[in-house]
């Protein structure tokens, strides 16, 4: 047995005490610093890109498909996406998807690639509270300029982000607890048959809500995500003839306990799928930016100016100059100016 008691420390042992307690206080202060400024470095980023004077997209003229119904369900994981039974069934007539997120893997960074086919680096959309217009050209700017008539249903962010109320038809519904995707779809159903709409975008909250409150691997998240799905079936059976094509994408998906925003696989790789008329029978794995210009080939529409990504050609039936001269331009176009700033020139001049 050893004896006890304490020993007082002699100076060196103070010496030690003192500049370890110092290099904690440090390591500390260090890592505060290195956090708020990593912190910064994302949320107060501004993109040099959106200054760059990129030329008007030609308006477009007819796209393989006459009308493109594009579904955005917020924080569908794909696992779960494959429990779908309508969803399914449009894969089995279409193009099945696996796409890359960008980060942070939050909505309004997704919904701005998903509708300008800018990444968050080049948007400078990279939190959930930017405020006011986003600074990159989107679908709903280059369907307007097309002349096609727009409507929008979906949260009332989708005014203040895209300037989503000067759609020909819009319906804007704050999502406050219950279930909303059914109304909204409903709405979406009216709206496009009121015209001859040629471009239709929905956003459906419910199945984030479900992923946030009780977890990505929860089975209620997996059975509000199957009453998304059979909303979908109704707006595509409502909507459904030989012109119209339907995309349903994804902004993130959510971890098994909920939540989303890093790199986790069920957060940043989305399904995306795509049916109707243009669109191949394939299967394969993209990256989020692809899927604007991809509806824009499809639809005959500009590529939105600032995207970096490009139209997914084993997604349409054809690609032909007809379908693919608008990306090609739009392409080579931001590419200049990419390259440009990159070198760390000032934006392109006119
Ligand atoms: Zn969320």
């Amino acid at each position: 047995m050893r004896s006890g008691g304490s020993k007082a420390l002699g100076w060196f042992g103070w010496a030690v005490l003192v500049s370890g307690l110092a290099a904690c206080v440090a390591l500390g202060v260090g890592a505060y610093l290195l956090a708020g400024y990593s912190w910064d470095r994302v949320v107060a980023y501004r993109s040099p890109y959106t200054a760059a004077k990129l030329p008007a997209a030609e308006a477009g003229s007819s796209g393989p498909a006459g009308r493109v119904v594009v579904v955005l369900v917020d924080g569908l994981r794909d696992d779960v996406s494959r429990q779908m039974p309508g969803l399914e069934r449009l894969r089995d007539h279409g193009s099945d998807y696996v796409l890359t997120l960008g980060q942070p893997s939050l909505s309004y960074p997704g919904w701005t690639t998903l509708l300008s086919g800018a990444p968050q680096g080049v948007s400078g959309v990279t939190t959930n509270w930017f405020e006011g217009r986003v600074p990159v050209e989107t679908l709903l700017d280059t369907a307007l300029a097309s002349r096609k008539r727009v409507v929008i249903v979906g949260s009332p962010d989708l005014k203040t982000l895209y300037g989503a109320d000067r759609a020909a038809g819009s319906s804007f519904r704050k999502w406050e607890g219950d279930y909303l995707s059914d109304v909204l779809v409903d709405d979406a159903v009216k709206l496009a048959e009121e015209g001859d709409a040629g471009f239709v975008f929905v956003l459906l909250p419910d199945v984030d809500e479900a992923g946030h409150d009780l977890g990505g691997s929860s089975p209620e998240y997996l059975e509000t995500a199957r009453r998304v799905d059979a909303d979908i079936t109704r707006l595509v059976q409502a909507l459904e003839d030989t012109r119209t094509a339907f995309v349903v994408v994804v902004d993130h998906g959510h971890i098994d306990s909920g939540g989303h925003g890093g790199w986790e696989p069920d957060v940043s790789r989305v399904p995306a799928v795509f049916a109707g008329p243009g669109i191949a029978l394939s299967a394969g794995e993209g990256r989020h930016e692809d899927v604007a210009p991809t509806i824009a080939a499809l639809a005959g529409m500009p590529t939105p100016r600032h995207a970096k990504g490009e139209a997914i050609a084993a997604v349409l039936a054809s690609t032909g100059p007809e379908v693919l001269r608008a990306t090609w331009d739009q392409r080579f176009a931001f590419a200049g100016a990419y390259s440009f700033i990159a070198r760390g020139k000032a934006p392109m001049p006119p």
